[in-house]
């Protein structure tokens, strides 16, 4: 089998690395460049875009912002799984959001917002405070605006106004209310084509400056897990969907909220590369490949950090007990998603002191995150 995946970054990268024990091969396609390339190497494939999509099995995707040219020439063959529907509804607020209505999966309740009538519309429906967000092309919580006070509203609405006047006539806004919770957990899991689904235990989500820091998974509470295992299903079959998808809740006293979806493998789900049998990547890739999906049992307590413009860690990391090292050969920026650690241990307590033992060998850009995440162990 082949596989062609759109975007040539991590994602790609890890799934060609999950791949390979199958005997599956991949290709990744630089949507940027346009240049077709080999995903762990990045080196150029002479291969045209259109040679990619006649050579492979199966296209899928690493990214929901996939230009519209690009995604219908794989649309169009036939070969795309998850299908464009789901791709789409990963990449425009709009189309999610109405997606969520339909599968009545419970989600922040919103406003559509084109003007300064519709401005004025959802203060009026939804009340203060607001979380305004881009349609399309957010991401690490990039193109949000949040309004507390009547008092700023006029001032928030300049700055919308200015970025939809500089934005194509597809943007919008998307109002929604906030949702005063008390932690964001996410869910991974994977449908294959004969609409079989297994989800990973949920995962904790610490972010710093909106930027997922780390991930924590107990697979201790099974009410919630039920929870969310429901409106994973329900999200999942709605698109009729193929691969590994992710959704993004609220947990507000107990009870889940859907903020939203990403119809890929997720960031919150890299410590399944070794909190499990079978990663998020190797599910992806059975799932779309048409294979029986491989177990999403927690093996152990787990977690990962993320490694946000940094290109080195001590060695003695190394030498630290079921600590895995993921670098993502990237050129380093600040912030930059440049690679990330995986944490598993016993029980609770052994993954506390095995974190705190890693965080001091770990730059100090990581160190927010994991103390958010030791006040939370202990
Ligand atoms: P990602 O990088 O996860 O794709 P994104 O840019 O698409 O992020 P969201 O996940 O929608 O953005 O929002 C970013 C963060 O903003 C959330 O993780 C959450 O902390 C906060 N947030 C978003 N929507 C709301 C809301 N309705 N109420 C309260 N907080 C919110
Ligand atoms: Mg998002
Ligand atoms: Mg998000």
């Amino acid at each position: 089998m082949k596989v062609l995946v759109l975007g040539s970054g991590q994602l790609a990268r890890m799934m060609c690395l999950a791949a390979e024990p199958l005997n599956i091969r991949t290709l990744a396609y630089d949507v940027n460049q346009d240049l077709v390339v080999h995903p762990i190497t990045q080196l150029p494939v002479d291969m045209s875009y259109a040679d990619a999509i006649s050579a492979v099995d199966v296209i899928t995707a690493e990214f929901e912002h996939i230009p519209a040219p690009i995604l219908s020439l794989a649309e169009q063959s036939g070969k795309l799984k998850p299908g464009a529907n789901a791709i789409q509804a990963g990449g425009d607020r709009r189309i999610e959001k109405a997606l969520l209505g339909q599968a009545k999966v419970n989600n922040a309740k919103h406003h559509l917002v084109s003007d300064e009538a519709s401005f004025n519309q959802a203060i009026t429906e939804l009340g203060l405070p607001i979380v305004f967000k881009t349609a399309k092309e957010g991401y690490d919580g990039k193109g949000q605006w949040r309004l507390k006070e009547a008092a700023q509203a006029q001032a928030v609405w300049q700055q919308m106004a200015s970025v939809l006047a500089s934005s194509d006539k597809s943007q919008a806004i998307v109002a929604e209310q906030f949702v005063p919770f008390q932690r964001e957990v996410s869910m991974i899991g994977a449908r294959n084509a004969q609409g079989e689904i297994k989800t990973y235990p949920l995962t904790e989500n610490h972010h710093e400056n909106g930027v997922l820091s780390v991930s924590l998974a107990l697979g201790e509470n099974d009410v919630l897990q039920q929870q969310a295992d429901q409106m994973f299903t329900a999200i999942a079959q709605a698109l009729d969907y193929v691969g590994v998808l992710a959704v993004e809740f609220f947990d507000l006293n107990g009870e889940l909220l859907v903020n939203e979806i990403a119809p890929r493998v997720h960031n919150s789900g890299h410590w399944t590369q070794q909190g499990c049998y079978s990663s998020q990547f190797e599910n992806h890739i059975r799932a779309v490949c048409g294979l029986p999906l491989g177990d999403t049992q927690l093996i152990q307590p787990s977690l990962m950090v993320n490694l946000l413009g940094e290109a080195e860690v001590d060695n003695q990391v190394f030498a630290l007990p079921s600590v895995g090292v993921h670098w993502y050969n990237k050129e380093n920026k600040p912030g930059r998603k440049m690679g990330h650690i995986n944490v598993s241990a016993a029980d609770k307590a052994t993954l506390t002191s095995k974190l705190s033992q890693l965080k001091n060998l770990l730059p100090i850009s990581t160190h927010q995150g994991i103390e958010a995440v030791l006040v939370k162990l202990t």
